[in-house]
This record gives structure tokens, C-alpha cells and sequence, in this order.
């Protein structure tokens, strides 16, 4: 293996960027409601899209700068028809890094093994309940079979353990969360739950309707006896045994204990654009000037610039707080 490239996406506060989340698409056969609005979103043209010489090019670039993580993402990352191809010339790069994907799960029961041979090493599946009617309330389509098969897709695929992501939403799946849990269990899935953040472009975020960790806790121990798993170290997910272990839960407080101190995430857009949190105000546009002919020097002096700009922490709680002008499914989950 190649010789670790000396990071070069360092922050004022010490942090370094290793983490890439890569949006391939903004388009979604999904529309969750704490995530995209029901009709009247626009998907990116085409040509404003990054091809995937240019996707390849810009990743093996900060490649080069210190990241050791790809994470596909989007939109829904499935629905890019070259995926398998992207993930095959990610997994070529020298040094090589690791790949995980979050997905909605829609088509992974065909696309798991391809992926998986193609250099996939881990998958996070999203999904907020196992009660049918409250997923397509949800997500405003009638898919949850889907979803369950690609995951047993992915089990089968050997892209283990499969994590599952859900959002837990005051009203509309809050009371599913002990049925979920028990489904991931008997499964062998890996279940984290992540608080809602203010990403709906359509709605101002409320506090109130977000789902705290502490209350999933109450719910979960209403059933489970959960003990916290040592060693946390900066992982985002705080871990719990469930009933002795060595089965565990994750809760991914971003909002109500948020973990900006210790990110190690950078992100790229679909069209080119590099950010360096979720909640950035702005962007750094890749794509005009490697259009233009500039150099991977000239394009690595952009990022890190970028990246030493970062913010402190995302501020939801502060006054003054502001959504971020894209949606999530734009800018990359
Ligand atoms: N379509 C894929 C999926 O759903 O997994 C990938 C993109 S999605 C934007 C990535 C992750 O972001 C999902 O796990 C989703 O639940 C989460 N997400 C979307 N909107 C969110 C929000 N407002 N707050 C917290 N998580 C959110
Ligand atoms: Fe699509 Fe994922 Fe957003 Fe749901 S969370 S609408 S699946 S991008």
C-alpha cells in the first residue's frame, strides 16, 4: 500500500478533513418530508453535473490531500447509472480508500454484489420505520419492500455489518422505534438513530418536532435495557449495548449534542462544489475552473483554502441560525 499523504485540509481549530461525502446525484425516487419537498424541487442539468472523469479526477485530488473515506451519497447515490464503474476507479486509487455508500436501499438488491465487487466496503441503509403505512406517509411512496430487500441484498453481499440509518419524527414514526429496533436486531442489523436537523427547504425547522435523544432513549428503555458502550472516542454515534450486548444501538445527537469539535468531514456537491459542513453558507466552486483547464495543484489550493475557513460548530442553537440555501439531497447526506 501507498505511503499516507501528509493531510493537508487542516482548519484553525486543529481539525483535518478525512472524511469525503460525495453527492453523485440530486435526484431521489424517494421524497422524504424531513428532507425533500413533495413536488417543485428542480434536479440539476446534466451538463451541470460533474462527469465521471471529473468526479474520479476531483476525489483521487483530495485523495491526495489526506482523505482516507469515500462515502457515496446524494440524493439517492443508486440512481447514477455508472455507480459500480466510480466506486471500481475509487477503489483503484493509490493510497486506496475506504468506501461506504448511504442509500435509500431502492434497487440494492440488484446492485449489492456488483457494488460489493467492484470495491464497496460498507453500506448504511436509511430507513425511519418497519410499520409499511408510516413509510410511505414518510417518504410519500409506497417502496418499504424494496428497501427490505435490497438490505438482505446487502447482508448477502457480504457489505457487513449493514448499518441502518433512521430519523425519528414527532407524529409520524416516533412510535415505531422499539418495533424497529427489534426488526434490526433479529435481522443482524446495525440500527443508529440520527436527530432531525434543519434541512426541510420548506419549512422553518422547529425544535419542538425534532425527536431529542433522550427521548428515544426513554422510548427504547421502555423495552431494552441499554448500557453505554466505552471507548466512544469522536464518533458521532453514541453506542448502547442492547440487553447485555453484544447487539448495539447507535444515537447520532448532531443537534442536541452536537460533534463539530471533532469533524473530519468535507463534502462534494454533485456540480462541483466543495463544502466544509452541511450548514456552510458557502461553497467552492470545482468544476468552473477545472473546466477551464486548471491544475490539480491549482484545484487542491482551492480546498484548502475552503477547508481552513471552516466554522467552529454549526450553530442550530444559536439565534441568528441559518438553513442552508440547498437541500440535503443537493448537498450530500
Ligand atoms: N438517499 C440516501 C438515503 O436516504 O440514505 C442518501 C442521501 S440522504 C440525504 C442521507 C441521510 O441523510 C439519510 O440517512 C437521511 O435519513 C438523512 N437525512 C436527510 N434529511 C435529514 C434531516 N433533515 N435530518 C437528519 N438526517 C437527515
Ligand atoms: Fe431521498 Fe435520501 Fe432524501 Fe429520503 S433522505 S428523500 S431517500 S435523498
Amino acid at each position: 500500500m501507498a505511503d499516507l499523504p501528509a493531510p493537508r485540509l487542516l482548519d484553525r481549530f486543529g481539525r483535518i478533513g478525512r472524511d469525503l461525502r460525495v453527492s453523485v446525484t440530486d435526484r431521489c425516487n424517494l421524497r422524504c418530508s424531513y428532507c425533500m419537498p413533495a413536488e417543485g424541487l428542480e434536479w440539476m442539468a446534466k451538463p451541470e453535473m460533474l462527469t465521471d472523469d471529473e468526479l474520479v479526477r476531483v476525489i483521487a485530488m483530495l485523495v491526495g490531500l489526506g482523505v482516507t473515506s469515500v462515502r457515496m451519497t446524494g440524493g439517492e447515490p443508486l440512481l447514477r447509472r455508472s455507480l459500480v464503474d466510480v466506486v471500481g476507479r475509487v477503489a483503484a486509487l493509490e493510497p486506496r480508500p475506504r468506501i461506504a455508500m448511504t442509500t435509500n436501499g431502492i434497487g440494492l438488491d440488484r446492485l449489492a454484489a456488483p457494488l460489493a465487487a467492484a470495491g464497496l466496503d460498507r453500506v448504511n441503509v436509511s430507513l425511519d420505520t418497519v410499520v409499511p403505512e408510516h413509510f410511505a406517509r414518510l417518504t410519500r411512496r409506497d417502496r418499504f419492500q424494496d428497501v427490505v430487500a435490497g438490505l438482505k441484498a446487502a447482508a448477502d453481499a457480504g457489505l457487513v455489518p449493514v448499518k441502518v440509518n433512521a430519523v425519528a419524527m414527532r407524529g409520524v414514526n416516533d412510535t415505531d422505534v422499539v418495533e424497529l429496533l427489534q426488526w434490526c436486531l433479529d435481522r443482524g442489523y446495525e440500527l443508529r438513530f440520527i436527530e432531525q436537523m434543519p434541512l426541510d427547504p420548506q419549512h422553518a425547522w422547529d425544535r419542538s418536532a425534532m425527536v431529542p435523544q433522550a427521548e428515544i432513549l426513554e422510548r427504547l428503555g421502555e423495552r431494552f435495557r441499554l448500557t453505554p458502550v466505552p471507548g466512544r472516542g469522536s464518533a458521532p454515534a453514541e453506542l448502547f449495548h442492547v440487553d447485555g450486548g453484544p447487539q448495539t444501538v447507535g444515537i447520532i445527537a448532531s443537534v442536541s449534542a452536537p460533534f463539530c469539535g471533532s469533524c473530519d468531514r468535507v463534502r462534494l456537491t454533485a456540480d462541483g462544489q466543495v463544502r466544509n459542513c452541511l450548514f456552510a453558507r458557502r461553497e467552492v466552486d470545482l468544476r468552473g475552473p477545472l473546466r477551464a483547464g486548471a491544475s490539480d495543484d491549482e484545484l487542491s489550493d482551492l480546498v484548502v483554502a475552503e477547508m481552513w475557513a471552516k466554522a467552529a460548530g454549526h450553530g442550530i442553537d444559536r439565534p441568528g441560525f441559518r438553513q442552508p440555501d440547498r437541500p440535503m439531497s443537493a448537498i450530500g447526506g
